[in-house]
């Protein structure tokens, strides 16, 4: 299997699987019954010797908790990072009012959040029918997400699917802690370790803000206050946030204003830097 192979494989999965599809009886309206989720992936390839992946074990960046690709899978060769975009009618439907956060948002939070675990699965078999290893560290069991670790850092990974982005050359970080591809930034991410050699992806930039303008806008857009131009997006604040929308809009949760409405949504903005 090359990479074009992998990408034809994934598009025809994006175009024909259900569960990237609202269904019938989960639909939070009616109206929403058939709606897409997402839109076609992009991908990216690194080396699992990539000497970005041991900078991750820095403190300063993850820490010694990260795994390194071979550490998941011994003899890996490849990264594969993936960006899936959400649909327009998804994206389109969280553009306005920032209180407010759309039921079409809420299912491309949670019922794509399933579909990206799907995916993972189905592009792991398929590689392993190819005659190779394969897997995703977000699904295995040794994968693990603190939400406070011993040094007060918040939703510390043993894998993070931003810095892995970053590092397969899909794209930079943004001020909102998104990274920003060449389809934007309102998507999920996954990912997967093989041992199947594929040529690593060029990295197009060599600061890790380099997409993001710092326009501001996702500090405007953000209801509970979380993202200043000085500080970032502090984490404490958009999870307690979150955990209101928990309450708001059970079983579903999710806010996402600051990857709609914003120059980063569908696109790398232009560079004023
Ligand atoms: S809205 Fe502007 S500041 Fe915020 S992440 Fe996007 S480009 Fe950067
Ligand atoms: S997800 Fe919502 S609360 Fe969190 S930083 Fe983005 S806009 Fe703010």
């Amino acid at each position: 299997m090359n990479k074009e192979e992998i990408e034809k494989l994934s598009y025809d999965f994006f175009n024909k699987s259900h569960s990237n599809f609202v269904d019938e009886n989960e639909a939070i309206v009616p109206e929403l019954s058939g709606m897409r989720l997402f839109d076609n992936p992009l991908f990216g390839f690194a080396s699992s010797k990539d000497e970005e992946f041991w900078n991750l074990k820095n403190q300063s960046v993850i820490g010694e908790h990260f795994m390194l690709p071979e550490e998941w899978l011994t003899g890996a060769v490849t990264v594969v990072s993936f960006f899936m975009p959400f649909s327009e009618e998804v994206i389109k439907s969280n553009r306005g009012n920032k209180e407010v956060i759309s039921n079409q948002w809420l299912h491309g939070r949670i019922e794509g959040q399933r579909f990206v675990a799907e995916f993972c699965r189905y592009l792991n078999s398929k590689i392993i029918e190819d005659g190779f290893r394969s897997l995703s560290p977000s699904l295995d069991k040794r994968f693990y997400t603190t939400k406070e670790d011993d040094k007060g850092h918040l939703f510390s990974s043993n894998w993070s699917e931003r810095h892995v982005a970053f590092i397969c050359g899909l794209g930079t970080f943004g001020l909102s802690k998104g990274i920003i591809t060449e389809k934007g930034m309102a998507g999920r991410i996954g990912s997967l370790i093989t041992d199947m050699p594929l040529e690593p992806t060029e990295r197009k930039y060599s600061d890790i803000y380099q997409y993001c303008t710092m326009c501001g806008a996702c500090v405007k857009r953000c209801p509970a206050g979380a993202i200043s131009l000085e500080k970032g997006k502090i984490h404490r604040i958009c999870s307690d946030f979150l955990d209101y929308t928990a309450e708001k809009y059970k079983p579903r949760y999710g806010c996402g204003k600051c990857q709609t409405g914003v120059p980063c949504e569908r696109r790398i903005p232009l560079q004023r830097r």
